[in-house]
């Protein structure tokens, strides 16, 4: 049995409550340990170990701060395979994935965000004659970083990396769902000597420990990556203290086919757009559009390579397709599958559970999903259903497709598929959405503005958008003469 502990002020503890929370290996169905259901108490301990710590890890400098950053990637990087190994356990996914997605990424973006922070700027405004402007950039103190279960070390390292980059610290909340790698990380800084109280990690529910940090009044910032109802309730709850929120959030996402692509390339692409990671990523496109005169050939492909991904035991090297990451997940999207057909969904492919024999008999696994024949309006082409279903819709100008593409109120992403340069340029532009990618998808430089709009999210991570999230400005104005 594991024992997941919280990390808090450089040591591991259980919750002060002494509750627990059991954990289960998705993929089996069997309970494999325990972690600290914290609440209230076990935050105000975190956040006041990071008070304390505050000071001198902003005074240190970018160089000693660069350095830890570095010392913790190169930590994980010695540890690559049982990270992958538990972040596979945790969530289901293929070990492939997370060998070669999510610990590889959460390595980069410790690495990433140590040399940004040496490379990062200010600015001066100085053109005006007798007036010298420029911008500090103070840390802000203790900041609130809240993640998901869908990518657990790869999106917590996505935002405790500029967080303790620009200077603050902070006191991370992952998810209850999926604690097991964020507790490697606490190991792994213990191992190297990081600080104390400059990361603290505090396991635990939303509704304890995750409104516990949001709402305590010490805490300056909080960066989420979640649901979208999640994200309204957090943004009122920061409202009362006025804190930054920097909220990434659900999405529903257009993969756009034109006459014109390479369809063996789109097809393969819309494939893993589609089914990558269960369906679980934000990024996902579960709305793919296709125009008309290649719509059967294009529905043909895609029917064919959805049924050809091999679903199975996340530990097997064949295995495209692991398990959903709960057993309350897969029956909701079992029940979106329902209700698309009740909708007078067609079903192209999958549309049900498939039974892996032997050790993985108890687990969530769901064939992939193809429906035709669902409108722009109906519940299934709305809602973020965060599994392996996607839906094919024709349509017969450009105008049409960015209608239907634009027809959500998510905005996160879409990947449009053309070899027409004007065509390429003119959709991206009219596209409601934080992404565009063309003749591609998930293609990631750590530098681009990352995020949504409209419900999808507020604010942008990566790069300087990160660092400018996790500092305040603040304008010096100098008259020189
Ligand atoms: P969730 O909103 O249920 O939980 C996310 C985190 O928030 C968890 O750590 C949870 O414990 C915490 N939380 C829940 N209620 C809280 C509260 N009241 N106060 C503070 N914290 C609270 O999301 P999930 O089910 O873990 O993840 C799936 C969702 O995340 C999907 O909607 C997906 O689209 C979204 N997501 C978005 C992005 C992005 O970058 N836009 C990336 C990955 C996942």
């Amino acid at each position: 049995m594991t024992h997941i502990l919280n990390y808090i002020d450089g040591a591991l503890s259980p919750a002060v409550s002494g509750k627990q929370l059991p954990l289960t290996e998705p993929s089996t169905g069997l309970g494999y340990g325990f972690m600290p259901d914290s609440d209230g108490y076990d935050i105000d301990r975190a956040v006041e170990a990071a008070q304390r710590a505050a000071t001198a890890w902003n005074k240190k400098g970018p160089v000693f701060r660069s350095s830890w950053l570095n010392k913790i990637a190169n930590a994980i990087e010695e540890k690559l395979e049982s990270f992958a190994l538990a972040e596979s356990k945790d969530t289901g996914k293929p070990l492939s994935v997370a060998r070669s997605v999510d610990i590889p990424r959460a390595i980069a973006n410790f690495r990433f965000f140590a040399g940004a922070i040496l490379h990062d700027a200010s600015d001066a405004h100085a053109d005006r004659p007798g007036e010298l402007n420029y911008t500090l950039r103070h840390p802000l103190g203790v900041v609130g970083c809240i993640s998901p279960w869908n990518l657990p070390l790869y999106l917590f390292s996505w935002k405790i990396a500029p967080a303790l980059a620009a200077g603050n610290c902070v006191v991370g909340k992952p998810s209850e769902v999926t604690p097991l790698t964020a507790h490697l990380l606490s190991e792994v800084c213990q191992e190297i000597g990081f600080p104390a109280g400059v990361l603290n990690i505090v396991h635990g529910t939303g509704l304890a420990a995750g409104q516990a940090l949001v709402d305590h009044n010490a805490v300056k910032a909080i960066s989420f990556t979640g649901g979208t109802t999640t994200g309204q309730t957090i943004a009122a709850s920061a409202a009362k203290s006025l804190k930054k929120v920097s909220l990434e959030l659900g999405g529903k996402n257009p993969t756009l086919i034109f006459a014109d692509a390479d369809l063996e390339a789109a097809t393969d692409t819309a494939i893993a757009a589609a089914f990558s990671n269960q369906g679980q990523i934000c990024l996902c496109g579960s709305r793919i559009l296709i125009e008309r005169p290649v719509y059967d050939k294009t529905k043909a492909l895609l029917v064919q390579k959805a049924k050809a991904l091999t679903v199975g035991d996340p530990l097997a090297a064949e295995t495209r397709i692991g398990s959903l990451v709960s057993k309350q997940h897969f029956d909701k999207v079992l029940g979106h599958i329902a209700l698309a057909l009740g909708e007078g969904g067609n079903l192209l492919s999958g549309g049900g559970r498939v039974l892996v024999e032997g050790r993985c008999e108890g687990g969530h696994f769901l064939a992939p999903t193809l429906l035709e024949g669902l409108g722009p309006a109906c519940e299934t082409n709305q809602s973020e259903i965060f599994g392996p279903v996607a839906t094919l819709q024709p349509f017969d100008s450009v105008e049409e497709a960015i209608t239907l593409a634009n027809d959500s109120r998510y905005g996160l992403a879409a990947s449009v598929w053309t070899t027409n340069l004007n065509i390429a340029h003119h959709v991206s532009e009219s596209l409601e959405c934080g992404m565009v990618w063309v003749n591609c998808w998930m293609l990631r430089d750590l530098r681009t503005p990352f995020g949504g709009v409209k419900e999808s999210g507020v604010g942008r991570e990566g790069g300087t958008y990160a660092l400018r999230f996790f500092t305040e400005a603040k304008n010096v104005c100098i008259k020189t003469y």
